[in-house]
């Protein structure tokens, strides 16, 4: 059901052929600065499995790497400060948005991020 394509720039991050702004690496997961900002934290938490979205990867990865991956939103959350609230969104697939078929969390904070409206 969930193809992956290794040619992706998150993959090709995660081979070490991009060069990245790395917040935090664990066994199984990397979070690393937005290049492109959308508030004064903006910061990306993948896998590093080859899973191609968020309901891929919840469907398809191990516990193991289900926790990791969480403990690491977490400890994102610890370093930059984001105790008074932060925004966790992932744009799924291409009416979600998603521009990088690679699985991550997009994690904004460091201002009030005002309520999600139309
Ligand atoms: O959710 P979506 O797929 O649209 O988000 C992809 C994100 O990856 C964008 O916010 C973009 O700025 C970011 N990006 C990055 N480093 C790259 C390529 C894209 O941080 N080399």
């Amino acid at each position: 059901m969930f193809t992956y394509d290794p040619t992706n720039i998150f993959a090709r991050i995660l081979r070490g052929e991009i060069p990245n702004k790395t917040v935090l690496e664990t066994a199984h997961s990397l979070a690393f600065h937005d290049i492109r900002p959308l508030a004064p934290v903006h910061v990306l938490v993948i896998p590093k499995g080859a899973y191609v979205s968020l309901d891929h990867f919840s469907a398809e990865a191990s516990a193991e790497e289900l926790v990791d991956f969480h403990r690491t939103v977490a400890k994102v959350v610890s370093m930059l400060d984001l105790g008074p609230g932060f925004r966790a969104i992932s744009n799924t697939r291409e009416a979600g948005g998603q521009e990088v078929p690679h699985y991550h969390l997009h994690i904004l904070g460091g201002r009030p991020m005002g309520r999600m409206v139309e």
